[in-house]
């Protein structure tokens, strides 16, 4: 059983809290896209409005092991302060913070210094340590950093579902070190949503997958032959699907060693009555470029020397009709290149069709990563019933894989 950060009365005590805060930069330091931090503060305002304290940890990029300033949770501290201010004593608000909530910063997440902060810090205020990953004992699950950390904290809570997929100090080796460990109300909402999805969907099941590659989704496609009726493809993995098939692909993104693979499944499919569908038109392109001269055609009229980039028109069609017909969607990877406004097309009347099926009565789920990003520059966030914030994380959840974070939270193991 996985307990609730609401199952424990935090009053007085230290709530080391892991978050995601591993959000995208501008070169100046400033915070480019905070929803990470947006999706955790409804788990700290618990935490604060009863008395706790709340101590967050996260790791920011890629610092590998060492002390670097780039890497600093400093800027993220400032704007979780920003925000929290702007929250403050507003009980209209969904989420709101009492007066005067105070936000620290420790320049180091172990150590004197950080047990010192969190030693003065009063009950509803909040800790935020320095970046874990400074430490090359984070990633490697150590021990003793792991004990290190539990010294900041009366109870574990992990929020952090997008590093759930991962066994280190913070989300896997620190957990085991408390009785009172706890979800957080967002990784509560993943497991709740992404679960449901797997074991009572609301029928029929439809998945949308996309992306450029097949590597990396393949388990989750065998999955989804297990509980989908129909499964759309889009992005760039078609063109494997369809070298599969002996169809020419032009200079399309293609993984040769994968051809076989898409074969297998394409049978599989077939054998285990799964609609596997493929798009009919695609938006070919003289080269990745946005400027580049681009046109649609049918999928099996690319000629050599163009590249397709999107999805066409008659797929749009067909699939927003099918995801109109749907109980559950589940969309993992963007339709195109929706990077390049000249191929972002299909990407966005998905989003489109989802916002529109969810109205309907459909529960959507989008996978992390880049569909998440599409959805949120389409500005269809709001009309989606769940978006993980988890890419990596949310694909071996729908795989039914143990998450290492999740299974560590676990108080019957
Ligand atoms: P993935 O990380 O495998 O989910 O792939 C996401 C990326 O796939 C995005 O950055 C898209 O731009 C890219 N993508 C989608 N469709 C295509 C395509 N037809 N050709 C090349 N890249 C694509």
């Amino acid at each position: 059983m996985i307990k609730s950060i609401t199952d424990f009365d935090v009053a007085g005590k230290r709530v080391l809290t892991r978050v995601d805060f591993n959000v995208p930069q501008n070169d100046d330091g400033s915070i480019a896209d905070d929803t990470r931090i947006r999706e955790s503060l409804p788990t700290i305002q618990s935490i604060v409005e009863r008395g706790g304290i709340a101590v967050l940890m996260s790791h920011l990029g890629r610092p590998k092991g060492k002390v670097n300033e780039k890497y600093s949770l400093k800027p993220v501290a400032e704007h979780l302060k920003a925000l929290v201010d702007g929250m403050q004593d507003n009980s209209n608000n969904a989420v709101h913070f009492p007066l005067e909530t105070a936000v620290h910063f420790v320049p180091e997440c172990i150590g004197e210094n950080a047990r010192a902060v969190i030693a003065q810090a009063k009950p509803g205020e909040i800790v935020l340590l320095e970046n874990l990953r400074f430490h090359a004992e984070e990633e490697a699950n150590d021990e003793g950093f792991a004990k290190e950390l539990a010294h900041n904290g009366d109870v574990y809570c992990n929020d952090a579902f997008g590093t759930a997929h991962r066994a280190h100090a913070s989300t896997a080796g620190v957990a085991a070190l408390f009785e009172e460990r706890c979800a957080g109300l967002l990784m509560q909402k993943e497991l709740e949503y992404l679960g449901g999805a797997l074991k009572t969907p609301k029928q029929p099941l439809i998945a949308i997958m996309g992306g450029s590659k097949i590597s990396g989704k393949i388990d989750v496609i065998r999955r989804l032959f297990d509980i989908c009726e129909t499964i759309l493809v889009g992005g760039g993995m078609m063109f494997t699907f369809y070298k599969a098939m002996d169809m020419n692909i032009g200079s399309s993104v293609l993984e040769a060693d994968k051809v076989d693979l898409a074969r297998d499944l394409i049978a599989e499919a077939k054998s285990r009555n799964v609609a596997l569908v493929l798009p009919s038109d695609v938006v070919v392109a003289r080269a990745f470029d946005n400027e580049a001269e681009h046109k649609t055609v049918g999928v099996g009229d690319i000629e050599d020397g163009w590249m397709g980039l999107d999805i066409g028109p008659k797929t749009i069609a067909t699939y927003s009709d099918v995801i109109g017909r749907a109980g559950t969607v589940v969309w993992n990877g963007p339709m195109g290149v929706f990077e390049m406004p000249s191929f972002a097309a299909g990407t966005e009347a998905i989003a489109k069709a989802m916002a529109e099926a969810t109205q309907h009565g459909a529960v959507t789920i989008v996978g992390g990563g880049d569909s998440a990003s599409a959805i949120v520059q389409f500005g269809y966030h709001d009309k989606i019933t769940h978006v993980s914030t988890g890419g990596g994380a949310s694909l071996e959840f729908l795989e039914g894989k143990t998450l290492p974070g999740v299974e560590a939270l676990n108080v019957d193991a």
